[in-house]
């Protein structure tokens, strides 16, 4: 079977190991990155480097973007060096950022004037998830393009799910995030309250970690916070995207998200510490502002 020619746009913590993948996985591969330093390892490993995202489309069957946010996917596809300019009809664009579902059925419609199909295909396991591809992986938009690139997604993710038209992957991604957000609100919590009382926090980690309060933020996060190594897998800037973006689903729908709202202004405190280029573990530091002291040390 003669593979797809896969673009890859946007080389971060998460799209670098994905691009990897793909290329591991025997697909000839086109990058780009903003800043062109972050291509030199996949362009060793036998990546071709374009010089914009218009040349990465021109090289390709299917492009993927894996950049920030909702105006930063629309710089990469519709600017003045676009996708949109380099694609012929017929090529397929995965958008496999976390951005709003509003702007991605907008996007969608400039492609399809120009007969090019998108996918919204968000994911969910962070940079450990991309690096093994075990991701989880959101999809929204035609389902026969869903089909024709379901060989692509295997090679990123374990769990790949169609969730429905345009923009419903999006949707999905961001239920998850306000799932997250408070789970780790919890982590927070918990280990705060341990601390203060007393309890070693190493100890309580390991207790709760095997009982009814497991979860992928305590097992993965809660030690990082123990020993405060806050290196980002996911940055709290990030986050705050997020939940900025379920909020504004939910005020369009009218339905409060209490918990999710709560989260966000704790999060404020941390990015007011000048922690929001760190990983979500730093969400600790919102705790320990208002407690008045450290869970460990
Ligand atoms: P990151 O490490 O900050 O990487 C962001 C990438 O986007 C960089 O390659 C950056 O280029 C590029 N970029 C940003 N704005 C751009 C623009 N206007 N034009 C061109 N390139 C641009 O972020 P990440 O953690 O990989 O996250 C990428 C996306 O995945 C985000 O939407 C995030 O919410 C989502 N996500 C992240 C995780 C995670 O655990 N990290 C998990 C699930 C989903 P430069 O190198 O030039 O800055």
């Amino acid at each position: 079977m003669v593979l797809r020619r896969v673009g890859f746009i946007g080389l971060g913590i998460m799209g670098k190991p994905m691009a990897l993948n793909l290329l591991k996985a025997g697909y000839p591969l086109t990058v780009w990155n903003r800043t062109r330093s972050k291509m030199d390892d996949l362009i060793t490993m036998g990546a071709y480097g374009a010089s914009s995202p218009k040349e990465v489309a021109e090289k390709s069957d299917v492009v993927i973007t894996m950049v920030t946010d909702s105006p930063d996917v629309e710089d990469v596809l519709l600017g003045p060096n676009g996708v949109i300019h380099g694609g012929k009809p017929g090529l397929i664009v995965i958008d496999m950022s976390t951005i709003s579902p509003l702007v991605t059925r907008r996007i969608s419609g400039e492609l399809a004037k120009r007969g090019i199909k998108m996918l919204d295909a968000p994911v969910s396991g962070g940079e450990r998830g991309a690096r093994e591809a075990t991701l989880s992986i959101m999809v929204g938009g035609p389902g026969d393009a869903f089909e024709e690139c379901l060989p692509i997604f295997e090679c990123l993710g374990k769990k790949i799910t169609y969730m429905g038209p345009t923009g419903m992957g999006q949707t999905a991604k961001l239920c998850n995030q306000v799932i997250c957000a408070l789970n780790i609100q919890a982590v927070c919590e918990g280990l705060m309250l341990g601390a203060m009382a007393g309890l070693d926090v190493k100890r309580l980690l390991e207790a709760v970690s095997a009982g009814a309060a497991s979860s992928w933020m305590l097992l993965n996060l809660g030690p990082k916070m123990v020993e405060r190594d806050f290196k980002p897998g996911f940055k709290i800037r990030h986050q705050q995207k997020d939940l900025r973006l379920a909020l504004e689903l939910a005020a369009e729908l009218k339905i409060p998200l209490p918990g999710t709202a709560l989260v966000q202004q704790m999060l404020r405190i941390v990015e007011a510490e000048g922690l929001g280029e760190e990983g979500t573990q730093a969400a600790i530091a919102a705790m320990e502002k208002m407690a008045g002291r450290k869970i460990t040390g």
